[in-house]
């Protein structure tokens, strides 16, 4: 008699999701740095001698949260299913087209930004409002290129990374005090 085995399977790690997460969204045009540089550009007057690399690393380590993994999962699956037409109408215009009213890309979006509190949600509201760098690029949907799920999720890491160090540089100044 076979015996079922299913249960003994591990799951992936949350490292090996991460890991994941970051290659999926390289294959879709964004990188790591690219996130980190909207994170400069958004923290850079509020945070003295702010280095790329603390926004790198700040990116990194939103990275590590489950939700965060999760969202790109679902999000950027959506965007390559509505590219290969595997979705039915008429959600399919919707998401094809971006439809200002369809709005649940920001939705989804929030689970990230949620993570670091009402911080990560004001940076949110303007990176969406403005579409700095590599948000404005997703914007453009070139080429059948379906993005309306990538451009918020990748506005959402930068807010949440951006809150990130907004709340550690707050912490280190207390703890100078
Ligand atoms: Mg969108």
């Amino acid at each position: 008699m076979a015996i079922d085995l299913s249960c003994k399977i591990a799951e992936p790690t949350n490292q090996k999701l991460k890991y994941i997460a970051i290659e999926w969204l390289q294959e879709r045009g964004v990188s790591i740095e690219d996130i980190a540089r909207l994170v400069y550009e958004i923290q850079k007057c509020y945070i003295p001698g702010l280095s790329l690399e603390d926004c790198f690393c700040s990116v990194d380590r939103v990275m590590d949260k489950r939700e965060v993994q999760n969202t790109i999962f679902t999000g950027l699956s959506l965007d390559e299913l509505v590219e290969k037409g595997l979705i039915r109408e008429p959600l399919l215009a919707m998401i094809r087209k971006d439809d200002g009213l369809y709005g649940i890309d920001e939705i989804l979006a929030l689970s990230i930004v949620n993570v670091y509190g009402s911080i990560g949600l004001t940076n949110f509201g303007y990176l969406d409002k403005v579409k700095l760098g590599k948000i404005a690029e997703l914007n453009t949907h070139q080429n059948g290129v379906i993005n309306t799920f990538l451009d918020d999720i990748v506005a959402a890491l930068a807010a949440a990374a951006a809150a990130r160090l907004a709340h550690q540089t707050r912490d280190q100044l207390e703890n100078l005090a």
